[in-house]
């Protein structure tokens, strides 16, 4: 429903908003200015009008919301059996520089069983205050307890604004709590930056299929809760820094879990490219499903992963999970090999700031050579397997 309205007194029938309007929604009708149900309320005839006729009534949408109450930016911490998460790690160097922006203090929220020995990494990468809440509940990530617990911090401490990896987990843990606290949240950002003037949080990420970028706000609700790809940002460790460790009492029942974890089977290795230091990639050079067999043996002889392009996950040779790009994986590895991949401006989105980048590719002038630090001109068919004999 438009909240433009038009005060007839003032109207002198200049018929200004009439032109500048982009959507037809307004016509003159009597020589008075009409509004019809195709206004979106964009404002753009208001500043047109230059006798003030037009109003537009912004409605009071905090729904009580006090949002000076906020402050503070929190990292939701994901941790593995070997430690903290990489991303978490990512999060703390972003949100510090988003604290420093807000002058606030960043905190980590830390929970888990026997985590209290991961607090000074914590710290050590920039956290001023580690909120850590352990139970035996809390073991392993599950939606009911970590949501449970991290609802009755936040609740308590009002962060304005709470960063999660965008993870597995980290989706999980951060769309059941975004609704559990009556906020929004902003999935898959990659990239975050305030706006002073209001303290907002400018969330960007890519919509529409990837073909835009959008950034979005959360102007009327808190904390602004985001996920963040991993790999998006680079670790920033702070040594030297100081910061706290505050234990928070967690109260969770087996009853307040819908499951209970009873075994975990944890995922072969080499799978997740996210987290991968070598990957070998393979595109629609690779010619057929078959020949991926000597992307992986190269991917085995370095020790790496094995990624693919959309073109070939698209054919069915390769399946989503290793796909690199901007509607796959970002990864960052200190080396990347893209064998018969020709560097589409997708593709880059999720590789460019590898370390290394090493393109093996028949046609010279593939774009994909604007980016490597290494090329090989040839075929890879005959490449792959000599530098995998060489290797090994
Ligand atoms: C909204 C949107 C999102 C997208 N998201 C992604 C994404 O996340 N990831 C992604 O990868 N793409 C993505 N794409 C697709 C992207 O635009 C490209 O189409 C895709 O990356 C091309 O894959 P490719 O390089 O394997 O294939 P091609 O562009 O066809 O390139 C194949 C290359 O192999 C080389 N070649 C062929 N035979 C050999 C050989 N025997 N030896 C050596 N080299 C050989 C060729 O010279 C060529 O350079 C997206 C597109 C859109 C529109």
């Amino acid at each position: 429903m438009a909240h433009l309205r038009i005060e007839d007194k003032l109207c002198i029938g200049c018929a200004k908003c009439v032109k500048v309007c982009p959507f037809g929604a307004l016509k003159m009708v009597d020589k008075i200015a009409r509004v019809n149900e195709r206004c979106t309320d964009c404002g753009a005839c208001v500043d047109e009008c230059p006798v003030d006729a037009i109003v537009l009534d912004r409605p009071e949408t905090t729904g009580g919301v006090d949002l000076d109450a906020y402050r503070g930016v929190w990292v939701a911490v994901e941790t593995h059996d070997d430690g903290v998460a990489h991303v978490s790690l990512e999060l703390l160097g972003e949100g510090r520089l988003l604290a420093d922006e807000l002058d606030v203090p960043l905190s980590a929220l830390l929970l888990g069983d026997d985590v209290s020995g991961l607090t000074d990494e914590l710290i050590a990468h920039g956290a001023d205050v580690v909120h850590l809440g352990r139970h035996p509940l809390l073991k392993r990530y599950n939606t009911d307890g970590y949501v449970k617990a991290a609802a009755a911090v936040i609740e308590k401490y009002k962060p304005e604004i709470v960063l999660f990896g965008a993870t597995n987990n980290g989706r999980d843990w951060a769309g059941a709590l975004a609704t559990r606290l009556g906020t929004g949240l902003t999935a898959d950002c990659t990239g975050l930056a305030i706006d002073t003037e209001n303290r907002r949080l400018q969330q960007t990420r890519p919509a529409f299929g990837g073909n835009i970028m959008a950034t979005i706000i959360t102007p009327n609700h808190r904390p602004q809760m985001a996920t963040v790809r991993p790999k998006v940002f680079p670790v920033r460790s702070a040594p030297g820094h100081e910061g706290r460790v505050i234990e928070e009492k967690v109260e969770l029942a087996e009853s307040d879990l819908l499951a209970v974890l009873r075994e975990f089977i944890p995922a072969k290795a080499g799978f997740n490219i996210a987290e991968a230091r070598i990957i070998v990639s393979g595109g629609r050079g690779v010619g057929k499903p078959e020949n991926f067999q000597k992307i992986f043996d190269l991917a085995e002889a370095l020790g790496g992963a094995v990624g693919a392009s959309r073109a070939a996950v698209d054919a069915g040779w390769m399946p989503y999970p290793h796909q690199v790009g901007q509607t796959g994986r970002t990864v960052r590895p200190r080396l990347y090999v893209a064998c018969g991949i020709s560097g589409a401006i997708q593709h880059l989105a999720g590789m460019k700031t590898s370390e290394y980048i090493v393109a093996i590719n028949k046609d010279r002038n593939a774009p994909i050579f604007e980016y490597a630090h290494f090329g090989i001109v040839g075929d890879l068919h005959e490449v792959v397997p000599e530098l995998t004999r060489m290797l090994k």
